[in-house]
C-alpha cells in the first residue's frame, strides 16, 4: 500500500481551539508534535464562534469570582457537570485569557482599558471577554500563528478515519500507537506513529438537518474514540440552541448570537407578547425579573434588579420558543420574533453586533437595525463526549486524550453561553501537557504500528470504491439528519426514540453498502462515504442514550417524562462499544462533590 508515514510524540486531531491550546502545550512540554485537521488551518469550528470567552475576570464586577462561576456553571447543568472539571474551568479560564491577549489577542475594553466582559444566559455576572460577536476568529487567530511561530508541523486538509492500538485495529488490547488517515485533496494515505493522540474534533450537529454546526461536525472523534475502546457520557444532552435563523430555508439554522438577548434584544410571539415571562422555571425564579419594568432596568442597574428571562440558559429558551410555536403563536416563517431595533440605536447594534448585521442584511435582506429577527432552536452543541479524567483529559485507553467539544463531563446536561471557549482553552493545555507527559514516560518503550492493522484502515477507507451501483453517501445522510431531527430533536418521547432507532438499523445496513464513483483525488462524495459510520454511531448513542434517561433535563426533554428526576440526578449514562460492534448504555453514578465545594451553593444562593 502507498502510505506516507510520520513519527511523533504527540498528534493532535483537530485545529479548533483545543486542538492548537492542546498542540501547543505539548510542543512547549518538549514533545514533538504534530496538528491533523480536516479543513485548512484556522478555517476550524472555532472561527465561527461569536459571543466570548466566560471567565470570572471581575473586570466590570468585583464581586465576580471561580467559585460564582462554577456555581453558575453546575446550575446551568443542571448539577450533573463533572464538579471537578467545572472547578478546574472557573478557576483557570481567567488566566487562559490574559495568556491569550499575551499572545497577540486584541479584545474589547472597558473605558478604564481592561478587557471587556458582556452577559450571557445563565451567568450571573458579565463575564464574557469579546472581540465583537467574532470572538472565535480572533481566538484561532492568536493561537494559530503562535503554533506556526513555534513551528509545529500542521497536516491540513487530512482525515484521520482511525486511531491505532496496541494489538493491531479497533480493540481494547492496549494503548495509542498511532492514527491513519488520509489527503482530502489526493486521497493518499498517511499514518503517524505516536505513543500520544490528542483528539480535538468538536461536535456532532451536522446529524442533524438544522443545525448552527459547520460541515466538519460528523462526530469523527466522538466515534474513533468509541471505536477504539473509549467511553462516552452525557450524550443524550444536545443543545438546542434557542434563535437560529428560520428564514430563508437555505439558511435555515445558522446561529443568531445570544449577544443579541445580552446587549438588550427580547423575544416576542406573533401577538407580540414578551412571552419569556410566561416560562420561568421555579429553578431559576429568585434571581429571574418578574416584570418588564424590572428586566428592563437590569441593563443599566444590574445590583438592584434580577436578570431578564430571556437570558434564563439556553435549554429553557430554546423549550420556551418551541412551546410558542406549537401553539400557534409564531412568526411567519415557523419561528419567534426577536427584537434589537425597537430597543437600541442603529450605532449600537451595529457597533456590537457586526456579524449578526451583515449576516441578516446579506442572508435575509433583513436590516436588524429596522426590523425584529425571525429565530427558532437549531442544533448547536453536545454536552455529551469521551469520559476523561478531568485533571489529565485521559480517556480509558492509554495514550488517548480529549479536549474541547469532543471531551464530556465539563458542561453536565446543558452548556452555558462562552463555556466552551474557555473549556477549550483551559482542557485543550491540560490534554497537551498531560499527552506530552504519557509520551515521555513511554520513551525506550515504544510499539510499532502494525502493519496488518494499517493495510486494513486502507482496505475499509477504499471500500465505498469497490461496491457498485451502491448506496448514495448524500441520500444517506439526509435520511439520517431528517431522522435525528424528526425523532431525536429538542422534545422526545420512547416511540419516537424507538422509531428513530429502528431507522438507524436500516440506516446501518444502508452505510455498508455505501459507494461512490470517480477517483480518490479529492472526492466529497467518498469523504461523506467515510463520515457517515461516524455519524450513525454517534446517532446511536444518542438516541440510546436519550431512551434510558426517563426524566427531563437540560438538553434532553422527555416529552413522556415532562419532570426532573432526583433519583436520575444522581446517575451518568455511559455509552461503550461492545466487540461486536453493539452500542451499549450502563448507569454510572454521578462523582461525590467535596464539602466545601457543595457549601459554595448554600453561600451563593
Ligand atoms: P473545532 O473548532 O470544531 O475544531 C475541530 C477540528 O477537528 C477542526 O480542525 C476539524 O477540521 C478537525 N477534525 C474533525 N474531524 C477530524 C478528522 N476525522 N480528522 C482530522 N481532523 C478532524 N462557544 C463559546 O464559548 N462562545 C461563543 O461565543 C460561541 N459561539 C458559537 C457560535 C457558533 C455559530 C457556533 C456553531 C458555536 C459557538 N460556540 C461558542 C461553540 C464553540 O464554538 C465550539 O464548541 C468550539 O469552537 C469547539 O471547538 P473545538 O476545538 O472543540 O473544535
Amino acid at each position: 500500500m502507498d502510505l506516507e508515514r510520520h513519527d511523533y510524540d504527540v498528534v493532535v486531531v483537530g485545529a479548533g481551539g483545543a486542538g492548537l491550546r492542546a498542540a501547543i502545550a505539548a510542543h512547549e512540554a518538549g514533545a514533538r508534535t504534530a496538528v491533523v485537521c480536516k479543513s485548512l488551518l484556522g478555517k476550524a469550528h472555532t472561527v465561527m464562534a461569536e459571543g466570548g470567552i466566560a471567565a470570572a475576570m471581575a473586570n466590570l464586577y468585583p464581586e465576580d469570582n471561580w467559585r460564582v462561576h462554577f456555581r453558575d456553571t453546575m446550575r446551568g447543568g443542571k448539577m450533573l457537570n463533572h464538579w471537578r472539571m467545572a472547578q478546574l474551568h472557573a478557576q483557570e479560564a481567567p488566566d487562559r485569557v490574559r495568556e491569550l491577549e499575551d499572545w497577540g489577542a486584541l479584545f474589547d475594553r472597558t473605558p478604564e482599558g481592561l478587557i471587556s466582559q458582556r452577559d450571557f444566559g445563565g451567568h450571573r455576572y458579565a463575564r464574557l471577554a469579546h472581540v465583537g460577536d467574532r470572538t472565535g476568529l480572533e481566538l484561532i487567530r492568536t493561537l494559530q500563528q503562535r503554533t506556526v511561530a513555534l513551528g509545529i508541523d500542521v497536516y491540513m486538509e487530512c482525515t484521520v478515519t482511525r486511531l491505532l492500538t496496541e494489538g493491531g485495529g479497533a480493540g481494547r488490547e492496549g494503548g495509542i500507537t498511532g492514527a491513519f488517515g488520509y489527503w482530502r485533496e489526493s486521497g493518499r494515505f498517511v499514518a503517524w506513529q505516536a505513543p500520544s493522540v490528542v483528539l480535538a474534533t468538536g461536535g456532532i450537529g451536522k446529524a442533524w438537518k438544522v443545525t448552527s454546526n459547520s460541515w466538519e461536525y460528523t462526530g469523527d472523534g466522538h466515534s474513533l474514540a468509541l471505536q477504539a475502546g473509549a467511553s462516552l457520557v452525557n450524550m443524550e444532552f444536545v443543545q438546542f440552541h434557542p434563535t437560529g435563523m428560520v428564514w430563508p430555508p437555505s439558511v435555515k439554522g445558522i446561529l443568531v448570537t445570544e449577544s443579541v438577548r445580552g446587549d438588550g434584544g427580547i423575544l416576542k410571539n406573533s401577538s407580540g407578547n414578551r412571552f419569556m415571562f410566561d416560562y420561568i422555571p421555579d429553578f431559576f425564579r429568585k434571581e429571574t425579573a418578574e416584570t418588564e419594568d424590572e428586566a428592563d432596568r437590569w441593563y443599566t442597574d444590574k445590583k438592584n434588579n434580577r436578570r431578564p428571562p430571556e437570558l434564563l440558559p439556553r435549554d429553557e429558551v430554546a423549550r420556551a420558543i418551541n412551546s410558542e410555536v406549537k401553539a400557534g403563536r409564531g412568526s411567519p416563517h415557523g419561528g419567534v420574533f426577536l427584537d434589537i431595533a425597537s430597543r437600541r440605536d442603529a450605532d449600537y447594534i451595529r457597533k456590537r453586533l457586526p456579524s449578526m448585521y451583515h449576516q441578516f442584511k446579506e442572508l435575509a435582506d433583513v436590516d436588524i437595525t429596522a426590523e425584529p429577527m425571525e429565530v427558532g432552536p437549531t442544533c448547536h452543541y453536545v454536552m455529551g463526549g469521551v469520559e476523561v479524567d478531568p485533571d489529565t483529559e485521559a480517556a480509558r485507553i492509554p495514550g488517548l486524550f480529549a479536549a474541547g467539544e469532543v471531551a464530556g463531563g465539563m458542561h453536565g446536561s446543558n452548556r452555558l453561553g462562552g463555556n466552551s471557549l474557555s473549556d477549550l482553552l483551559v482542557f485543550g493545555r491540560r490534554a497537551g501537557v498531560a499527552a506530552a507527559e504519557h509520551a515521555s514516560k513511554l520513551s525506550g518503550a515504544r510499539v510499532e504500528v502494525a502493519e496488518e492493522a494499517l493495510a486494513d484502515a486502507g482496505r475499509a477507507a477504499l471500500a465505498p470504491f469497490e461496491r457498485d451501483g451502491g448506496e448514495n453517501p448524500y441520500a444517506v445522510q439526509h435520511d439520517l439528519q431528517q431522522t435525528m431531527n424528526d425523532l431525536v430533536g429538542i422534545i422526545r418521547t420512547r416511540s419516537e426514540i424507538e422509531q428513530a432507532l429502528e431507522r438507524i438499523e436500516q440506516l446501518k445496513v444502508r452505510v455498508a453498502n455505501l459507494s461512490v464513483e470517480g477517483h480518490r483525488q479529492y472526492n466529497p462524495g467518498w469523504h461523506l462515504a467515510l463520515d457517515l459510520p461516524h455519524m450513525l454511531l454517534v446517532s446511536e448513542c444518542v438516541a440510546k442514550a436519550a431512551l434510558e434517561r426517563e426524566e427531563s433535563r437540560g438538553g434532553h426533554t422527555r416529552d413522556d417524562f415532562p419532570a426532573a428526576d432526583a433519583e436520575w440526578a444522581k446517575i451518568n449514562l455511559i455509552c461503550e462499544r461492545s466487540p461486536d460492534g453493539a452500542v451499549t448504555v450502563r448507569r454510572q453514578p454521578l462523582p461525590v462533590m467535596p464539602h466545601d465545594l457543595a457549601e459554595v451553593f448554600e453561600e451563593l444562593a
